[in-house]
């Protein structure tokens, strides 16, 4: 299975890949960052697409999404790559290379969410990896999804360019949006920018019920300080977007020890001087 991926112009001898704010220029025959789009020989081809790694039925709550269809359960599906780096990613098998995988096309995953309506499913969460850096196969996954009256949920570290984003976000019904932390050396330490992912979250609260999850991993993300701006912010945007604060543990290259539950909740009650839905999570 292969498909031309969208978003990208040629140079010369390379392409670059205009998805997401890495904008990586690839030679041919070489991937992007993400490992998910590979020049083949002047075209950029989304090589994950139809690339399954993971898929599971999941309570919706796990995604998590507290105040989107609760009790319900979600047909969750994920490939391989993402366009961060996180040292403490807590799916790095899947996430930082090339992961084992078995092809399921669109209107397959559209076909098992339906049949698994009589278990309480709602729909296909793209999830597990960065879902955005395969872009195209969500793309027509959710219009196969939204074909047979489910929903399609996005669980995203946010980081894409406003065109690509504008062209989901009409077949998108939630997202949960990862708040790394909110400083743009936060960012800088996990290979990414801030200022795209905060534009993520504002296109998205005006089409789709969103909710925002900042992980609280010590010496990135818990600054009692920096997390009250965060909480300040998204009240500016809407003070009824939820905010799940959950619990690091270690994992991959990050080893200091996991974050003490009564700072989760100590930060998580700061939080909520700001937003109406703060939830604690991993706790
Ligand atoms: S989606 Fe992948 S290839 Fe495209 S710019 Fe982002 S990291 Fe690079």
């Amino acid at each position: 299975m292969t498909r031309t991926a969208l978003y990208w112009e040629k140079s010369d001898d390379t392409v670059q890949c205009l998805l997401c704010p890495q904008y990586c220029v690839i030679v041919d025959s070489k991937t992007g960052r993400c490992l998910a789009r590979r020049n083949r020989r002047g075209v950029l081809i989304a090589e994950s697409w139809g690339q399954v790694t993971a898929l599971a039925l999941d309570p919706i709550e796990k995604k998590p999404l507290r105040r989107f269809y609760p009790g319900r359960m979600i047909l969750s599906v994920g490939s391989y790559g993402c366009n961060l780096r996180c040292p403490f990613c807590q799916n790095h098998d899947i996430s930082m290379k090339r992961a084992d995988s078995r092809e399921l096309a669109p209107d397959e995953l559209a076909a098992l969410a339906a049949e698994a309506a009589g278990e309480g499913n709602i729909g296909v969460a793209y999830t597990y990896n960065e879902p955005l850096i395969g872009y195209e196969y969500v793309l027509d996954c959710a219009k196969q999804v939204r074909a047979r009256g489910l929903k399609n949920v996005l669980v995203t570290n946010g980081t894409i360019n406003s065109e690509p984003l504008a062209e989901l976000l009409p077949w998108i019904d939630a997202m949960n949006i990862d708040l790394k932390c909110f400083s743009d050396e936060g960012y800088r330490q996990l290979g990414g920018l801030l200022k795209p992912v905060k534009e993520t979250v504002r296109a998205a609260v005006s089409h789709c019920h969103v909710e925002v999850t900042t992980l609280i991993v010590p010496g990135i993300s818990d600054i009692e300080s920096e997390l009250m701006v965060l909480a300040a912010w998204l009240a500016s945007v809407d003070e009824n977007i939820p905010l799940h604060i959950s619990r690091y543990t270690p994992r991959y290259l990050y080893a200091k020890p996991s974050t003490d539950v009564a700072e989760v909740y100590r930060l998580a009650d700061l939080a909520r001087r700001h937003l109406r839905h703060v939830f604690t999570g991993n706790c």
